[in-house]
């Protein structure tokens, strides 16, 4: 049976450790981006398959949190190698439901196990500290402990990216967890979920519930869900932040971003407009480290401007499983439609359109295509320069001189990643001690931490304190028991 005809079957939920059909009545579909083509149904699961599946997980919990550490690690050892023997379907399953090229999906395959890898890690990560002498005959240590059921919530643009930022480390520290896929790209995590069940982990360790607002609220409501991660779009993760952190619970929210790249005119042109091509239209524009707008010394913009002009120009457009293609469609028509107003918005607001993307979206017949959109003389303050748009479209600004591209960087109310190209590392240091963003590029285009680094944005990028991955996200999944003794 085909891949594509499997999984025209319904999306089912994932509870302690038997596969269900939701019982909701309620459903979506999924389409693949690239053929506007129905591919599967997933169900909008109701607060009760919710409650259920955080029960289960609730259960296990007490069982799993004994489970020795090094055993615990080597769940994720035999889980790593299944992961890589399934290397190629994966990335297949991703372009499928998220219409990202096969290469940028075998990418994302590979950032998905080097997140379990790192959870492998976790008898290091888990450790405590002593100090034997706080005073005279007196010890004291600090335990680190899981902190039971965890909840998670993703996005489409990253199908198994984003989710490994979560339940791998957390299930590693012990604890149980429920996750919820985005309704747009359900498939990879049942995927997951399935692998992970071969890999011997016991029932109920991870649940998956598919599914939409009501899911998210029951998370964000049940008591016996301690902490939770969500990644998405600025106004979820501030509404996700809001209502755990007021239901008691820990919340790290990743949010949406609008990254800015700085062009020196003494940076290596020919290495600036690659890596801003890839960052800018790679993955289509969705990615949350996409480069959205360039801010380019005025003395080399026109030669900037004319390079990116002729790369973009260059790029193939089409259904990402075909080899050499570049540029896959976006999400959804109604994303297609956003961008399209967001093409207006800027038209309107006279700013420069050299590069219309509009002109290519037929390429892909019923696909959700849209070409390389470029707008030049974009200022500060217009609707294209603030808002995110996540699509293959990017802004150049011209300034005078790195404070002017400083600044107009710092004034995004986005601060996730920032780039610079120059040849200066007086120049590196100034960018790297006055942008207000969590993850800086030099010289190249999506400066990206690996997992056992933390994935760090600030102001309406991220709602919280302990980012994902790294040792943030150990901190951030378990809690710390102090005992001082006297013997
Ligand atoms: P989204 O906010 O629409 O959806 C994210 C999740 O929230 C999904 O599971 C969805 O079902 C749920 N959701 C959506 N609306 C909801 C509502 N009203 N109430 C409750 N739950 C709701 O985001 P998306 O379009 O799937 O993903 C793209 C966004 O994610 C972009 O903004 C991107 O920048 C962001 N993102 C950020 C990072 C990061 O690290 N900061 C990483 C990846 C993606």
């Amino acid at each position: 049976m085909s891949l594509l005809a499997k999984q025209t079957e319904k999306v089912r939920n994932y509870i302690n450790g038997v596969w269900v059909a939701s019982s909701s009545g309620r459903e979506e579909e999924v389409f693949n981006p690239a053929t506007g083509e129905v591919i599967a149904y997933v169900p909008i699961s109701s607060r009760e398959e919710l409650d259920a599946a955080v029960q289960a997980a609730a259960e296990a919990f007490h069982s799993w949190k004994r489970v020795a550490v090094p055993r615990r690690a080597r769940y994720f050892f035999q889980y790593q190698q299944l992961l890589v023997q399934h290397w190629n379907e994966l990335a297949e399953l991703i372009t499928l439901e998220n219409g990202k090229s096969l290469e940028e999906a075998l990418g994302e395959v590979q950032r998905g196990i080097e997140c379990v890898e790192f959870a492998s890690g976790i008898p290091t990560l888990m450790m405590g500290s002593q100090l034997p002498d706080i005073a005279t005959g007196i010890e004291s240590g600090m335990y680190r402990y899981p902190l039971g059921v965890i909840g998670g919530i993703a996005p489409f643009n990253f199908p198994m990216m984003v989710p490994c930022w979560m339940f791998p480390l957390a299930v590693a520290c012990g604890n149980t967890f429920v996750l919820k896929p985005s309704e747009r790209t359900p498939l990879l995590m049942n995927r997951l979920a399935e692998l992970f069940a071969e890999a011997g982990f016991p029932p109920g360790v991870l649940n998956v519930v598919h599914g939409a607002h009501d899911v998210v609220g029951g998370l964000l409501e049940h008591d016996e869900v301690k902490a939770i991660s969500f990644v998405g779009s600025q106004p979820v993760a501030e509404y996700v932040y809001k209502q755990g952190t007021a239901h008691g619970k820990r919340v790290q929210a990743l949010a949406g971003a609008k990254n800015h790249s700085i062009v020196l005119q003494d940076a290596d042109l020919g290495n600036a407009v690659k890596n801003i091509i890839a960052a800018a239209f790679g993955s289509a524009g969705e990615r949350c480290m996409a480069c959205s707008v360039v801010v380019v010394q005025e003395t080399i913009a026109d030669e900037l401007v004319r390079r990116l002009l002729e790369a973009a120009d260059g790029l193939k457009i089409g259904d990402g499983r075909e080899a050499g293609v570049f540029l896959g469609p976006v999400i959804r028509q109604s994303n297609k439609d956003r961008t399209l107003a967001y093409i207006e918005a800027g038209v309107q607001e006279k700013a420069e359109l050299v590069r219309d993307g509009r002109k290519d979206a037929a390429a892909g017949g019923k696909g959700y295509f849209l070409g390389p959109t470029i707008f030049d003389r974009v200022e500060p303050g217009m609707t294209i320069w603030r808002d995110e748009i996540f699509a293959p479209l990017l802004s150049v600004v011209r300034v005078k001189d790195l404070a002017e591209a400083i600044n107009v960087t710092n004034q995004s109310p986005f601060a996730n990643g920032a780039c610079i190209y120059t040849d200066s590392a007086k120049a590196v240091r100034e960018f790297r001690e006055e942008i207000d963003a969590g993850m800086l590029g030099v010289n190249l285009g999506v400066p990206a931490p690996m997992a056992f680094f933390p994935f760090s944005g600030y102001k309406k990028s991220f709602y919280g304190d302990l980012h994902a991955n790294g040792r943030d996200g150990v901190e951030f999944y378990t809690r710390k028991k102090m005992i001082t003794a006297r013997y």
